[in-house]
């Protein structure tokens, strides 16, 4: 018996790893939020959850978690899109306008999905090196949209791992170059940051909007990301939809997160502050290269990345190395935890010798 060959193109497909987390006991590594959401709101979940019917199928279209997406995002229902996480939107997004003989185009160094994402639907990349500063050069975008003409573009704003923030006025001129291709506008991190292009869709029929709840809104676990975009354009993404995809459990956490969204999200105020924090006082420390961030991680260079990040790991601190990452040699980024984790974390790292 012969074992089957695997598909000729996923060579250039690397299984996602996250960092090591065996023995840690400080998790500042994956960009999740420290809080869960408060009591009240938890109870209101898991009271609901006891009446989940599990033999039968979840709601194929949750209409009132549609509806309370939009209202938070300001735009009409038809304008929503829901996944398993955002990475299923970008995903899906991939198989509806990607796929084998077209070409994806972003800016690196940057969420490292996204290039998997347009692998796995059978794309090609291109890549465009982001500054030395991480910003995206505007006038050089468009001229690789020009050349490489794409048939997807990602733009990540707060840009993972660099915090990057592109300027509203820039992810609008790189859509309107992309005119014709569709652009994945990534706001993951939007809340802590505030900016956003999603009330400016209706000129851009060709941008979509990815955000998720993992982060600001404190369901990482859930597994809920949504899409913003013009309706024609979510239209053709339903043909490459799983039937019945989000649990009854993430449909029920989501909306009563959405819905109680005026507790749940205040706590963004504090991490924002914490993240401040973090860059001040990692600023201050000889030899370390802090990068500004609009997230809630910060980025920051130390010749001896390795060895800060084993003393760390030392003491049961996780965070993450994209020191293997073009552009972010020596880089370590850490997300902002609560005022005692992030203590934790600057003890280790302002008594470096
Ligand atoms: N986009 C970016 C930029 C991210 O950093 C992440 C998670 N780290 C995601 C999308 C995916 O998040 P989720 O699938 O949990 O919604």
């Amino acid at each position: 018996m012969k074992r089957p060959d695997p598909r000729p193109d996923l060579d250039k497909l690397q299984p996602y790893y996250s960092s090591e987390t065996a023995g840690g006991r400080i998790f500042l590594h994956a960009n999740e939020n420290p809080y869960p959401p408060p009591d009240d709101v938890l109870n209101e979940i898991f009271e609901a959850a006891a009446k989940i019917e599990l033999n039968r199928y979840p709601d194929p279209e949750p209409i009132e978690l549609i509806e309370e997406l939009a209202s938070y995002a300001g735009v009409d229902r038809s304008w929503i899109w829901i996944g398993d996480g955002s990475n299923e939107v970008l995903l899906q997004a991939c198989l509806a306008y990607g796929g084998p003989g077209r070409t994806a185009l972003m800016f690196e160094p940057t969420y490292v999905m996204h290039q998997r994402q347009a692998r796995m639907s059978g794309m090609d990349v291109e890549v465009v090196a982001r500054e030395a500063d991480f910003s995206i050069d505007v006038d050089r975008a468009t001229s690789a949209i020009k050349e490489k003409s794409p048939a997807i573009v990602f733009v990540c704003t707060p840009n993972n791992p660099t915090g990057t923030v592109t300027p509203v006025a820039d992810v609008h001129r790189i859509a309107e170059a992309a005119s014709g291709a569709l652009v994945i506008v990534d706001e993951a991190y939007f809340e802590f940051c505030g900016l956003t292009v999603a009330g400016d869709l209706p000129d851009f029929p060709n941008v979509l909007v990815a955000r998720t709840l993992s982060k600001a809104f404190r369901l990482a676990s859930v597994r809920l990301g949504y899409g913003i975009g013009d309706p024609v354009l979510l239209e053709q993404m339903r043909r490459v939809r799983m039937p019945y995809a989000q649990s009854a459990f993430t449909q029920l956490a989501a909306t009563v997160a959405v819905r109680r969204r005026a507790e749940m999200l205040p706590i963004v105020d504090q991490i924002v502050a914490e993240r401040d924090r973090l860059i001040e006082t990692l600023a201050k420390v000889a030899r370390v290269e802090v990068f500004g961030s609009g997230a809630n991680f910060v980025l920051f260079r130390y010749p001896e990345a390795a060895r800060l990040l084993d003393e760390l790991a030392g003491r049961g601190i996780v965070i993450r190395d994209f020191s293997h990452l073009k552009g972010c040699e020596n880089c370590l980024r850490v997300t902002a935890g609560t005022p005692a984790e992030n203590d934790s974390f600057l003890e280790v790292v302002t008594t470096l010798v």
